[in-house]
């Protein structure tokens, strides 16, 4: 038998970390020759991370055979560049993952691992990105699942949380035409109760309603995060009718973080105490009807706009009312 340095280089792995880390072609190569010549080391890895950032197109036969090898671990991170449906089927190949508890899929196209989500009904937390291709991304319901926090794009994620015991939910826009209509409806499926959400919204008028939306599809949330997408034109927000933006806001009555993140000034005087103070007045009602929980107000504001930093203002309530904890000038990057 040929002894390649790769070949060494596994077979002096005495101890195998729980945890590995493919960031580079090399690395690849050393696990492909220790799950070849000395599988029993691969028993002790409990968690796998495939991040490359070149194409592995010529790698996938290779990092399937590490990953069959692999079917104990309980943590799965690919983050990979795009492949096509047939490649990401081709690297899943027939594998099952009895203990798989945690997947996250970076870009892989979603039509490509429907039938792997299928077969892995253990996975509690998915994790996944715009995938390439969107416009025909057309996910299949996947009733069997078991997941309790899940993130992903809006309509993406609707159809894979079907009957799951749904807790934390984070669903984006990748397109000014996304909306949250089919991840709203699919939360009335659901018996679970949901309590943490964070949402992207549009400053358009589709999502002038979020709220009401929200206590509609999810009464029981207490941690809220709205995350405005960049938008072109006149911008409409929620809050513009203030009183409206009040009711809908009460009619959450379990939240107790509330944190939002957009491009609007919100206040005349940027980053000034006592404009944000009169603009929570403002928005918990006329007798500050709040919901009674809400402890916290987490706003950054004035962001989206390069040239100019934007602010981080966090406001906590207690015996005395709304304090001002902290401000932070923030810069666009930071999101
Ligand atoms: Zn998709």
């Amino acid at each position: 038998m040929v002894r390649t340095r790769a070949h060494m280089v596994a077979m002096s792995l005495h101890v195998a970390a729980p945890t590995i880390c493919i960031t580079e072609e090399e690395a690849l190569n050393t696990y492909y020759s220790m799950t070849l010549y000395n599988p029993a080391l691969a028993r002790h890895i409990s968690s796998v991370e495939v991040r490359l950032s070149h194409p592995i197109r010529h790698l996938l036969q290779k990092l399937q055979r590490i990953l069959r090898h692999l079917s104990h671990i309980d943590t799965l991170i690919i983050q990979i560049p795009p492949i096509s449906v047939p490649e990401c089927r081709t690297l899943f190949g027939s594998i099952r993952f009895p203990n798989l508890i945690l997947f996250s899929g970076g870009t892989l196209p979603h039509k490509g691992i429907h039938q792997f989500l299928l077969r892995n009904p253990g996975i509690q937390t998915l994790i996944l990105k715009r995938c390439v291709g969107r416009s025909d991304c057309s996910c299949p319901t996947v009733p069997s699942l078991n997941i309790s926090e899940i993130s992903g794009p809006s309509t993406c994620i609707a159809p894979l949380i079907c009957g799951s015991p749904l807790l934390r939910v984070t669903a984006t826009y990748d397109r000014e035409s996304d909306n949250h209509i089919s991840l709203f409806a699919s939360f009335a499926l659901l018996s679970a109760n949901i309590t943490y959400l964070s949402l992207d919204f549009a400053a358009i008028p589709r999502d002038f309603d979020i709220l009401k939306s929200i206590a509609a599809a999810a009464p029981f949330v207490m941690s809220l995060e709205l995350i405005q997408k960049c938008a072109s034109g006149e911008l409409i927000y929620p809050w513009n009718d203030a009183v409206r933006w009040a009711n809908d806001l009460r009619s959450l009555s379990y939240l107790t973080l509330f944190s939002l993140r957009t491009s609007a000034s919100l206040i005349e005087r940027v980053g000034h105490k006592a404009d944000e103070r009169r603009l929570i007045r403002r928005w918990s009602g006329d007798a500050m009807q709040f919901p009674p929980q809400l402890r916290a107000i987490d706003l950054w504001y004035r962001l989206y706009r390069k040239s100019e930093p934007g602010l981080a203002s966090f406001w906590k309530r207690g015996r005395l009312g709304w304090q001002r904890a902290s401000s932070t000038a923030i810069s666009y990057r930071t999101l």
